[in-house]
């Protein structure tokens, strides 16, 4: 420091005004944005003291370090640096009131070397506070002479303080909601944000570095099953359980997330096809062992969808949208993991489609109902027939409803569906009524779950049917329905048989309920399922199955009915079994009303 220097500063701090310093700190603090606080602060404070130096320091180390936030000197910044608080005057700062050295400091603090190296004589310090009176760090000033304003500077620290104090909580604020937003509060894994953010920059790296982009899928199954019979409590363990297991993944290129309640995603940034096989097959493997804990064993089955990038996507939206199509498509088929390819896409296309689409075809009437003929063995006779819902669209062609039926059960539409079907086939038994056509028999027609369980299903019915009375009407019911909720369909069909209906269980034997279970129920007739009959004549086990189901039916008094008898083989030998009625491609294929009068209906 120049002699001349000093005497610059003792001159201008005899003519140090209070309300000048403090209408300038004001300014300073009124105006200074948030990003750049503490550096105007700092070179204000310098320049309106006048003062050598100025240190503001945050504690670190549990008190034992500070580590500076900012530092003037002689008209620069420094850099910032680290120092222990035991033997420098900082160490001496107390909570509540400044601490003054006025002179000698070098020789009070003989090893503080930057004291030396600033070549400071006078020290203020004052403690920054935080709202819970802890100290977190330290505003000083140091001046190679003597301070001759120390009352001014020890009110202007005061407030320069408290109001660092307040700026260094919100940092502070900031910095943990920045972490919040980004980091999942249960596991610590990054959250689906952090993903999002991760993935954009690495699909924007990929340009460059030409290194494929991978991104994995992880759900796991019946999570929800588990987190209502064990609670939450158990539900959450086992979330960062799997979260550490998966965490072993991590590595330079591998990076874990967790992206939705039970979803993980990993994403791989230097990927290619064999690399995302295997990592597939080592999350697979990961989940071979239970995860166990309060002193239960879970394994833990889980669906993979995984996709690459520039393989089959182009944008990270895309490569994520693409990985969970792959999840999907593994759920859907049960398979456990899927490796994303162009033909779910069209998939998964050709679904909405059908969706949007017979949303319309449903309201507007256009679907139309096709009848196909039942008949008795012995006789050969007509015995009814089976109402088949048909939709032919404009764009789409025809749909089947193997394909259209699941779609609108699961969009909540089937019930709106099987009312159409009913009326229709009302409207259609009473215009044939009207002209004396005679239809022997029962119309069959099939109920979907929702609406067999909806809470009015036994009104609904009776009066969608009640033109033509609910005696002509068999209702189709698959035995997976029926054994859904065993005590409600024991209510419902008895009441629907007590209105007249009859009750028929649908493609039987591919569910998993024995016939003595049925018979609780109201059952008047059973559907032998096409698989039994196709290769019957030639599969004995078929044979014998069949056999056992028709004889089981007729002890407890129901009577049976063979779906998809395609031949005449096939007929004969249902006939020497004693089936009561057929259905099948061999007599009649399901037709519109119009052909089915003219081929089965007499006057
Ligand atoms: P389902 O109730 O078991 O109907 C019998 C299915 O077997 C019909 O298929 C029919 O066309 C087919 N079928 C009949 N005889 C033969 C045969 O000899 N050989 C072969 N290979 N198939 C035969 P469809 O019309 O495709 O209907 C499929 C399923 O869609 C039905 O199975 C039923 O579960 C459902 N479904 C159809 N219409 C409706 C409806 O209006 N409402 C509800 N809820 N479901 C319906
Ligand atoms: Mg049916
Ligand atoms: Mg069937």
């Amino acid at each position: 420091m120049s002699q001349s220097g000093t005497i610059r500063k003792n001159t201008m701090h005899t003519d140090i005004s209070p309300e000048k310093v403090f209408r300038e700190l004001a300014d300073t603090l009124a105006n200074s944005n948030k990003t750049n606080f503490f550096e105007v602060l700092i070179e204000r404070l310098e320049s309106i003291l006048d003062v050598d130096h100025v240190v503001l320091a945050e504690v670190i180390n549990r008190g034992r370090e500070a580590r500076t936030l900012n530092v003037r000197s002689q008209g620069r910044t420094l850099e910032n640096f680290t120092y222990t608080l035991s033997e420098t005057p900082c160490g001496q700062v107390g909570i509540d009131e400044p601490c003054f050295f006025n002179s000698e400091l070098s020789d009070r603090f003989p090893n503080d070397i930057l004291l030396k190296q600033l070549g400071a004589e006078s020290y203020m310090g004052m403690a920054i506070v935080s709202p819970t009176g802890e100290r977190v760090g330290t505003l000083c000033i140091l001046q190679n002479s003597p301070m001759t304003w120390a009352d001014i500077g020890r009110e202007v620290l005061r407030i320069a303080v408290s109001q660092i104090g307040a700026e260094m909580e919100r940092h502070k604020n900031e910095k943990r909601i920045a972490e919040l937003a980004f980091q999942d509060r249960l596991t610590g894994l990054p959250n689906r944000a952090c993903l999002q953010d991760y993935l954009y920059e690495a699909v924007a790296n990929s340009h460059s570095t030409q290194c494929a982009v991978g991104l994995v899928i992880v759900d796991l199954k019946r999570f929800k099953e588990i987190n209502d019979t064990h609670g939450h409590h158990t539900g959450d363990k086992l979330l960062v359980a799997v979260a550490g297991r998966l965490k072993r993944l991590s590595g330079p290129n591998v990076f874990v997330a967790r992206q939705a309640s039970d979803e993980y995603a990993i994403v791989d940034t230097n990927a290619s096809q064999s690399r995302m096989r295997t990592l597939v097959e080592q999350i697979e493997v990961m989940f071979a062992e239970p995860f166990g804990f309060a002193q239960s064993q879970f394994l833990i089955d889980i669906n993979v969808g995984a996709a690459l990038l520039p393989h089959d996507s182009d944008t990270a939206a895309e490569l994520f949208q693409h990985a969970s199509i792959a999840l999907d498509e593994a759920k859907t088929q049960g398979v456990g993991q899927c490796i994303y390819d162009a033909s779910m896409a069209e998939k998964l296309y050709r679904k909405h489609r059908i969706l949007t689409r017979l949303t319309s075809a449903i309201r507007e009437g256009l679907l139309e109902v096709h009848l196909q003929p039942q008949f008795c063995i012995q006789t050969g006779k007509l015995h009814g027939a089976e109402a088949l819902c048909r939709w032919t669209d404009d764009e789409l062609g025809v749909v089947s409803p193997v394909e259209f039926i699941p779609l609108a059960e699961e969009r909540g539409l089937i019930q709106e569906l099987d009312a159409f079907v009913l009326r229709s086939v009302s409207e259609q038994l009473i215009e044939w009524r009207q002209r004396a056509k005679k239809f022997p028999g029962r119309m069959s027609v099939n109920l979907s779950a929702q609406q067999f369980e909806s809470a009015d299903v036994v009104e609904k019915l009776t009066e969608l049917t009640q033109l033509v009375g609910s005696h002509a009407f068999t209702l189709e019911l698959t035995e997976g329905v029926m054994m859904r909720k065993p005590e409600q369909a024991l209510v419902v069909t008895q009441t629907l048989q007590r209105q007249g209906f009859d009750i028929a269980v649908d493609d039987f034997g591919t569910g998993y309920s024995s016939l003595s279970y049925l018979q609780r129920l109201a059952i008047q007739l059973v559907k032998i399922d096409r698989s039994f009959i196709r290769n019957i004549e030639e599969s004995e086990q078929n044979r014998s199955i069949v056999t056992a189901i028709i004889a089981m039916a007729h002890s407890m008094g129901m009577t049976t009915i063979a779906e998809g008898v395609e031949t005449a083989g096939q007929m004969e030998l249902l006939k020497e079994l004693g089936c009561d009625y057929l259905q099948g491609f061999h007599l009649g294929r399901p037709v519109s009303a119009l052909d089915f009068e003219q081929a089965w209906l007499t006057s």
